[in-house]
């Protein structure tokens, strides 16, 4: 399948890439890896007048162990991040979901601002012209005035798109506390990853036509301390999640009982969904057997998953949140006995 046609640049610093977008607003696109952006224009999903392809900007491409945080330049492919042996011992969880994205050529050329930033999926969207052409538009595809194609609403009621976020490193991300730097035509700001994502599936991403991010940062962890990723897809070699379960638990060093526990779902819904129950069942007591079935329970209830991702169920999915989080805890917990 061929590309539409396009204008594009490639600048060699950030101010010039940030002055190249705002001069063209919502008509530009930022590319990096291009493993998402590319297929998305093929398909004319996303037809942009200019690619700004920020790869060429030097500086962007690092793992930092800084002052009590891990930086990672926005431009560091999932491979760096999926074989970093700092990250594999210190933030578990970051290296098996950037491990488990795709296939191993996503990997090296995808990057982690491109994960983080992925528009979000659904079957009756991520399909070729021809498919779309035999079909009505849906409102993700179409105008505001388009109805969604698989969960109309009623009459009067706002338009809804629930297509799925299915990135995976962005729940393991969130599970570790992770911040993101932007910059943008204003300046440079620094926000929490949870913000980046708005929920709502037609406009997932929470950035303005112009901004880029150029950074995320993740707090070391404290000691006593593991995270855990998993993920269900059908095909093991290259599926995108059908579900993920990022888990991150701290102990405390004497007592032994849970400091902090952050339980993240990814594939369930337009943005990961933060299982906020999980910490108030764990904060303070000893880590048992029955708490680790209140927070499977806690997740199972917090997974609402859709008929919109093919190849497996809404209700195998919301189950299987239930099980991947007991396991995950259980896996995280094995991690901090062993060390
Ligand atoms: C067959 C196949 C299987 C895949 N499987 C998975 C999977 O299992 N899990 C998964 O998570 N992903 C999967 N992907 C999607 C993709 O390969 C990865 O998410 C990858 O990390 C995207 O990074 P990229 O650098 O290639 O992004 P790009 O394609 O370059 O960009 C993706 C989006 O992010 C924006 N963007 C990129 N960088 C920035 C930045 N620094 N600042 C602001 N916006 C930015 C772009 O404008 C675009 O909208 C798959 C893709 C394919 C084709
Ligand atoms: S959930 Fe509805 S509006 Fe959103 S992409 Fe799917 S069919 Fe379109």
């Amino acid at each position: 399948m061929s590309l539409p046609k396009f204008d594009y640049q490639a600048p060699q610093t950030l101010d010039e890439a940030v002055l190249l977008l705002s001069k063209a607003k919502k008509d530009a696109k930022v590319i990096a890896g291009g493993t998402d952006l590319v297929v998305a224009m093929k398909q004319r999903r996303i037809t942009p007048a200019l690619v700004v392809n920020i790869k060429g900007i030097k500086g962007l491409e690092y793992i930092k162990n800084g002052k009590g945080e891990l930086r990672i330049g926005a431009l560091t492919p999932l491979s760096s991040i999926e074989e970093s042996e700092l990250i594999r011992e210190k933030f578990p969880a970051l290296a098996k979901a950037a491990g488990a994205v795709g296939a191993p050529q996503h990997r090296n050329a995808g990057t982690i601002g491109g994960n983080i930033c992925l528009n979000t999926r659904c079957w009756y969207y991520n399909q070729s012209p021809f498919f779309r052409k035999c079909r009505p538009v849906c409102y993700k595809f179409g105008s505001d005035k388009d109805k969604c194609q698989l969960f109309p609403t009623r009459e009067g009621k706002a338009n809804v798109c629930y297509s799925v976020f299915s990135g995976d490193t962005a729940p393991a991300l969130i599970a570790l506390g992770a911040k993101i730097k932007i910059k943008g035509p204003e300046g440079e700001k620094t926000i929490p990853l949870t913000e980046l994502y708005t929920g709502d599936g037609k406009r997932p991403i929470a950035l303005a036509p112009a901004d880029i991010v150029t950074e995320v940062t993740v707090p070391s962890p404290p000691e006593n301390s593991s995270s855990a990723y998993m993920k269900y897809r059908v095909r093991e070699a290259i599926d995108f999640p059908l579900l993920g379960v990022a888990v991150s638990i701290a102990l405390d060093a004497g007592s032994g009982t849970c400091k902090n526990a952050s339980v993240v779902l990814g594939a369930v819904a337009s943005r990961p969904v933060e299982v906020t129950e999980a910490e108030k069942i764990l904060k303070g007591k000893k880590i048992t057997e029955d708490l680790i079935e209140q927070v499977g329970e806690a997740a199972f209830k917090a997974a609402k998953p859709l008929a919109n991702l093919l190849e497996c169920s809404p209700q195998y999915r919301k189950r299987l949140a239930k099980v991947f989080t007991k396991r995950a805890i259980k896996s995280a917990l094995e991690i901090i006995k062993s060390a």
